[in-house]
Formats: C-alpha cells, sequence, structure tokens
C-alpha cells in the first residue's frame, strides 16, 4: 500500500499570507505546505482523505485517474471544501464520502445541490455514508477502522488502515482509542507547532509523548504551520523514525 501527502499544511497553508518569516519565504519546496490532505492506494482501490481549499491543484499534481472514495476526519473548511471540485471523478458513478453526522450536516450546507432531487446537469455525483466510530467498513479491497479523537471539544475521526493510521487536527485521544492504534507500524500525525501549546491541535513534543506509547516503526508529521520551522532543521531534530511529511511525500507500507 502506497500513501502520497497531498498537503501537509494547517488551514492557513504555509507559507500564510502576508508573512515574511525564515519558513514562509524559505526556497526549500519542503517549508510549502497546501491544506492537508492524502491518497491511499493499494494498486487496487484509491481512498483520498480530506478534500481541502487546494484539492485541484494537489490531484493534478499528483495525477489521479479515479477515486474509489472520499474519507473524511470533519466538517472545518480545510478538509470538506474542494468536495465541488470531485466533479472529473464522479461523472462515471456515484463517489461514496464517509463522514460523521456533524461533517454529513456541514457538506449538506455547503453543497445543497449536490442532494437537491432534480439536480443540476454535471454536479459532483456523491453521497453521504455515516460513520460509526469503531465500526470497520470496506472501500474496495482496503479495510477502514474508524477511531475517535478529540480536537479541542470536538470530536472527530481518525482512520486505521491495518497497519497504518491516519490522525489530524488531534489535541487529545482517550486512553481506549489509543488501545487501538497498538500493532501500527506507520502513524501520520498532526503536529502544529514545535511546543507551545494549542487549544485544538498537539504540538510535536505531545505527539512525541504518543508515539512513545504506541511505537510505531515510523511516523509523519502533517498539518503543520508557519512556526514548525524550516523543515530542513526540524527533522535533525526528530528521533529515528519520526519526520515531518512534506506535500508530495510518498511513503510505503
Ligand atoms: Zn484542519
Ligand atoms: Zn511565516
Ligand atoms: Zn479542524
Amino acid at each position: 500500500m502506497k500513501l502520497r501527502f497531498l498537503g501537509t499544511g494547517t488551514s492557513t497553508g504555509v507559507p500564510e499570507i502576508g508573512c515574511k518569516c525564515e519558513v514562509c519565504t524559505s526556497s526549500d519546496p519542503r517549508d510549502s505546505r497546501l491544506r492537508s490532505s492524502a491518497l491511499i492506494d493499494d494498486g487496487n482501490t484509491v481512498i483520498l482523505i480530506d478534500c481541502g481549499p487546494d484539492f485541484r491543484m494537489q490531484i493534478l499534481k499528483a495525477d489521479v485517474k479515479k477515486i474509489d472514495a472520499l474519507l473524511l476526519t470533519h466538517k472545518h473548511y480545510d478538509h470538506i471544501v474542494g468536495i465541488d471540485d470531485l466533479r472529473p471523478f464522479t461523472s462515471a458513478k456515484e463517489l461514496p464520502i464517509y463522514a460523521d453526522r456533524e461533517t454529513e450536516m456541514q457538506i449538506r450546507s455547503f453543497f445543497p445541490y449536490c442532494f437537491y432531487k432534480v439536480k443540476y446537469p454535471g454536479v459532483a455525483n456523491i453521497a453521504v455514508r455515516s460513520v460509526v466510530n469503531n465500526t470497520p467498513f470496506k472501500v474496495g479491497t482496503i479495510e477502514v477502522t474508524p477511531l475517535r479523537v478529540f480536537h479541542g471539544m470536538m470530536p472527530i475521526t481518525a482512520y486505521r488502515f491495518g497497519k497504518l493510521a491516519y490522525i489530524t487536527d488531534m489535541s487529545y485521544i482517550e486512553p481506549s482509542e489509543l488501545d487501538k492504534l497498538q500493532g501500527v507500524e506507520v502513524l501520520v500525525m498532526n503536529a502544529l507547532r514545535f511546543s507551545k501549546p494549542h487549544m485544538t491541535h498537539q504540538t510535536v513534543l505531545e505527539a512525541l509523548a504518543i508515539v512513545d506509547k504506541i511505537k510505531p516503526r515510523e511516523v509523519y508529521f502533517t498539518h503543520m504551520m508557519h512556526h514548525i520551522g524550516l523543515h530542513a532543521k526540524i527533522e535533525k531534530c526528530l528521533p529515528p523514525g519520526v519526520h515531518l511529511a512534506y506535500d508530495g511525500l510518498e511513503i510505503e507500507i
């Protein structure tokens, strides 16, 4: 199975508009981060995780021919607002979108025309399927287990795919949910900045405490802001097997 990071930035993206810090003006392409999203491909089934405002540019770059399902983590703008650009992937058949109830309501309010009985020709042909915590489902040949994590006070969805898990926008995970990550070999997890705490996102230091409990072989941080620091510099400070992801990075699981 292959995972491609389409975007690894927080909600503002990096560079942040108007900022002249060393990260926002860096010439290292790894310091430019579109909004967080990833593609999983096992050679048969292609799954998109989240679909934010940069989706069109991300998918053109990735040169993807098909998407079998979209898995959404939560209702925020930076994770769902690219849904209208899924149209080329829904012309042949309906695209299932897996989402919790809150996220489904947000999609219906952002894109009501996709749910009209009589639709305008060419609108995205999508169908929302409810995600229930801890109830696995299959997309083609890939088994998916949704897990619940907290984004501030809001419960959101993380996904486990066998030895791989993808967690974004988390600030807290209950011990019972953490147990369900045991055996994960490749863990993708959000880390907003290095050490200054945030209400709704964990930091690198907080993420490393989770890594200590799960002990995956490889860890990739995503959903980073410019205050994380220069990619080249921070990457060197991380323990073995722990990396900052970057846009376009592909990993084998
Ligand atoms: Zn986000
Ligand atoms: Zn900056
Ligand atoms: Zn969010």
